[in-house]
């Protein structure tokens, strides 16, 4: 028996060590990793430019409070500024923190700086923005709150991508609309222009802030620094997390100026946000993405998946559609995915669900066409196996 709570549905394998693209497990095995830590480890497993900033960071100073200025949290900053349409920039732990700290700001800054009595939050179905109670309940998938009841006020759950069902839900409650430029847990589901363009809209109509929750798609994934940057906005808070440290915990939020004075000292905090391990590991891994050209590289490898997968498509009446940005792909099937995935992994090479039926494929920025060569052919493989099976059946 396990000293574990059994609260991951686990795959029965032992990963014990990753090197770049690879993953092994106790017995030596070696796996593609087409998963990436869901979208953490961009750069690869234990990314060597990463590891000597963070190496020299061990030897230098581990943690200190954020009762003390700390420089490398203020160049963190400084270099998320540069990178987003924010000014501020605020440091977690996780995505459920970033997306905490987005709500507690858009409710300070409506009730504080503006001073009206507004505090609701308009999220959409098929979201997943964490599991603290406030972000469940944000949350647009009803299987994350069954019996965490009684669930936080100020909460609105209307359709993705549906701008009249949007507007329709605005009223003078309403402080804020939170959304993923690409469904990442819900199943690899973009935005569409039009509708996004109308959240812009009623956001100016009725001064209400646009949260973007970025945990997923930010730092390079969608091959721009964050996914909002394909469309023509300019979000007031800019949520992140998972590709933030290259598998250091840590999240962010990235703010318009205004927001500053709701955020005033002793408003919110923790004890690690920011602390110098992580904030070396951010740093490290936003310069190496930068220096090294890596947006341009997951615009490529991305482009070539996508070619790839479709080809596969072609050929798989199983497959409904191939759809995704950048090193963020998800590939609808007609019938669960999990059978699919097990026979993948069996094979070697390490995939995602995103809901039952879509396959979701989070390679790292340094994956290799020949690498995606092979994964193709073996789910093709692996497809034709299945048809094989159940016309013999
Ligand atoms: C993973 C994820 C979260 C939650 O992040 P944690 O670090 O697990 O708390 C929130 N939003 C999105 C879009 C995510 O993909």
């Amino acid at each position: 028996m396990s000293s574990l709570f059994p609260n991951y549905g686990r795959w029965p394998i032992r990963i014990v060590r990753g090197e770049g693209n690879l993953l092994y497990d106790d017995t030596g095995k070696e796996y593609l990793d087409l998963v990436s830590g869901i979208a953490v480890t961009s750069l690869g497993n234990v990314p060597p430019k990463v590891k000597a900033k963070v190496a020299e960071q061990l030897d230098t100073l581990w943690h200190c409070s954020n009762l003390f200025e700390i420089p490398v949290q203020e160049q963190l900053a400084e270099k998320l500024v540069s990178l987003t349409c924010g000014d501020r920039a605020f440091f977690c732990n996780s995505g459920a923190e970033a997306n905490e700290a987005a709500i507690k700001l858009a409710r300070k800054y409506t009730q504080k700086v503006l001073g009206e009595p507004r505090y609701e939050i308009i999220t959409f179905t098929q979201s997943f923005h964490g599991r603290t109670l406030a972000t469940l309940t944000a949350t647009g998938q009803d299987k994350v709150k069954v019996g965490f009841g009684p669930l936080p006020e100020g909460f609105v759950t209307v359709p993705y991508n549906d701008a009249d069902a949007l507007q329709a839900a605005v009223n003078e409650k309403t402080c804020a609309i939170m959304l993923e430029m690409i469904q990442g847990e819900g199943g690899v589901n973009p935005a569409d222009a039009g509708f996004v363009e109308r959240i812009k809209q009623l956001c100016s109509e009725h001064n209400l802030l646009l949260i973007v929750d970025e945990v997923q798609t930010g730092i390079g994934r969608t091959g721009k620094w964050f996914a909002y940057q394909h469309y023509n906005i300019e979000p007031d808070i800019i949520t992140m997390a998972k590709g933030l440290g290259s598998g250091f915990p840590m999240g962010a939020i990235v703010g318009k100026e205004k927001l500053a004075e709701a955020f005033g000292p002793g408003s919110h905090g923790t004890t690690f946000g920011g602390n110098p391990l992580a904030s070396s590991a951010g740093l490290a891994t936003l310069q190496t993405m930068d220096e090294d050209g890596y947006l341009q590289r997951v615009k490529e490898m991305g482009a070539y998946l996508q070619v790839k997968l479709e080809e596969l498509a072609r050929d798989n009446q199983e497959i409904k559609a191939v759809r995704g940005l950048g090193l963020m792909i998800g590939v609808e099937m007609k019938e669960d995915t999990a059978g699919l995935v097990a026979q993948m992994r069996d094979r070697g090479i390490l995939l995602l669900q995103a809901g039952p039926n879509v396959l979701r494929i989070l390679p790292p920025f340094t994956i290799e066409k020949e690498q995606i060569d092979w994964a193709v052919a073996v789910l093709g493989e692996v497809l034709a196996g299945a048809k094989e099976a159940a016309a013999s059946k």
